[in-house]
């Protein structure tokens, strides 16, 4: 079990930690993260903490032949297999990472310094794989780590049999222009970043973010992406290509 809290001051904290780094202010880094979800909704606001408590489904501590010590957290899915990319950006998997880097009880800002060194973090989907370990396909497909030594991760994107595409990390467009509030040389760093893992990861922290805003929110204005806009068969009704949702808890049919 695990209950984190956190704000933008410890999201910050780990940006302001990456080695050589130019550091932003939490303001800046907001405004960042707003432009990695397409905006925010109006729930946001720069003191907002973020209370995430669950249930890691498989926790395995693994040790390496030079005493190295990692962990592998599994999500068990009982429904039908994701799509590769649909993998790769799990919300819940990111949960489970955010859970043990900024547990409630850390006392300090940033991410615990306890916390344990993640090597994969991935799905399991017991309809479809009835081992992990039957073909090398199972054990690739996870999500990297979002943090290295108490600072977003770095590290580039690592090869893996089948999977050897960071295109399957969404990152979106960056803009030329900074975001309103935000320095050039600031925004200069985070377009450097382009295509790395610690973009990623700070987009994944932004989608759970934007949630939180969400559902504080009593308008929220919805950006379907391409694909669902081409796929879509309820334009009219679906809560996305309506253009908008009422409240966060109101269901439509679509
Ligand atoms: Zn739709």
């Amino acid at each position: 079990e695990f209950t984190a809290r956190f704000d933008i001051d410890d999201m910050l904290a780990a940006y302001n930690a990456i080695p050589g780094i130019e550091p932003m202010t939490s303001g800046e880094l907001l405004a960042v993260m707003g432009t990695l979800v397409g905006g925010w909704p109006e729930g946001i606001c720069d003191d907002l903490t973020i209370r995430l408590s669950g249930r890691i489904d498989r926790l395995e501590h693994r040790r390496y032949q030079d005493g190295r010590e990692a962990v592998r957290l599994i999500d068990y899915k009982t429904g039908r297999k994701y799509a590769i990319t649909q993998i790769f950006n799990d919300l819940q998997l990111v949960c489970y990472q955010l859970g043990l880097a900024f547990p409630e009880d850390r006392g300090c800002v940033g991410p615990s310094p306890r916390m344990p060194y993640i090597a994969q973090s991935g799905l399991f989907f017991v309809r479809e794989d009835d081992g992990p370990s039957r073909s090398r396909e199972v054990e690739s497909l996870h999500q990297p780590a979002l943090l290295r030594n108490g600072a977003w991760n770095t590290e580039p994107f690592t090869l893996r049999y089948y999977f050897k595409d960071p295109q399957y990390l969404e990152i979106p467009e960056l803009p030329e222009t900074p975001p309103a509030g935000v320095r050039a040389a600031a925004w200069d760093q985070i377009v450097r970043l382009r295509g790395s893992q610690t973009l990623w990861a700070l987009t994944m922290v932004a989608r759970v973010f934007y949630a939180a805003a969400a559902s504080r929110s009593s308008l929220l204005i919805a950006h379907p992406t391409p694909d669902h806009v081409k796929h879509c068969r309820m334009k009219a009704s679906c809560p996305a290509c309506a253009g908008e949702l009422n409240t966060v808890y109101e269901t439509r049919q679509a």
